[in-house]
């Protein structure tokens, strides 16, 4: 059992990973989840534990629903709650609409849009036992101005938006908190190949990439240091869509 649990989705590496230390520093137990790397998740697990609090790692697939079902009920069948969701986990399949096949747009829409459906259902419904609880769902800048060789991506991380309101509306007379953060370019696994880097620095004001512990803060703002906060998009991004 924990005394406060948050669940990272796709915790294991990058931006997630960021998240559930600095949530780990605040004294959160911590379950990360991720797809396939184990070895990574290995990693991290012990990175958390060495902070002191509990750390376990659950591999399933966010975009599989049933798969999300088992593995939830698992999590809270083990730590009895769960005080903080960030549902970050997420895929890029990047390509020109017009070239754009079913399989990129779905793979995209049910890994970063459906999958917080999937996830916050179960979690929410504790929360709401709680009467207490805080989600914070990773958007992207691209949500909010859309993107050249993205509609996929895009359209899931506006979704996002969408979702993150309405929940926002929905759940706040139950002292459950919903926001999100839209991080611009940051440097992680997700943008090591990207070739145009020196034409994105032109166009960000603060003149460098971000880095996971830039959104890590943002993300423990939402979901720890604020209280009165609800619905709100939190662009993380250098000033790149101002
Ligand atoms: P990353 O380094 O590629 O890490 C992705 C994480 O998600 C890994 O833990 C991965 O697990 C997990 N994951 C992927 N598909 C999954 C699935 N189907 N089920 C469960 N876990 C899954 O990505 P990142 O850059 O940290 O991005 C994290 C989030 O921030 C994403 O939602 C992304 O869209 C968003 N974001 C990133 C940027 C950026 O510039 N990097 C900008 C805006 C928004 P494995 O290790 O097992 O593969």
């Amino acid at each position: 059992m924990s005394e406060k649990l948050a669940l990272v989705t796709g915790g294991s590496r990058g931006i997630g990973k960021a998240c559930a230390l600095e949530l780990a520093k605040c004294g959160y137990d911590i379950v990360i989840n991720y797809a396939g790397n184990t070895e990574a998740a290995n990693k991290t697990i012990e990175e958390i534990k060495a902070l002191g609090v509990q750390a376990e790692a659950y591999k399933f697939d966010v975009s599989n629903q049933a798969e999300v079902d088992e593995n939830i009920a698992k999590i809270i069948e083990k730590f009895g709650r769960i005080d903080i969701l960030v549902n970050n986990a997420g895929i890029t399949r990047d390509d020109l609409f017009i070239r754009m096949g079913e399989d990129k747009w779905s793979a995209v829409i049910n890994t970063n849009l459906s999958s917080a459906f999937y996830v916050s259902k179960p979690v929410v419904k504790i929360m709401m036992k709680q009467r207490s609880g805080a989600i914070v769902n990773m958007s992207s800048v691209v949500g909010v101005s859309g993107n050249v060789g993205q509609a996929n991506y895009s359209a899931a991380k506006a979704g996002l938006i969408g979702l993150t309101k309405s929940l926002a509306k929905e759940l706040g007379a139950r002292n459950i908190r919903v926001n999100a953060v839209a991080p611009g370019f940051i440097a992680t696994d997700m943008t090591k190949d990207l070739t145009n880097t020196e034409e994105m620095m032109k166009l960000i004001p603060l003149k460098r990439m971000g880095t996971p512990e830039d959104i890590a803060k943002a993300v423990k703002f939402l979901a720890v240091d604020s209280s009165y906060v609800t619905g709100q998009v939190l662009e993380v991004d250098g000033g790149l869509i101002i």
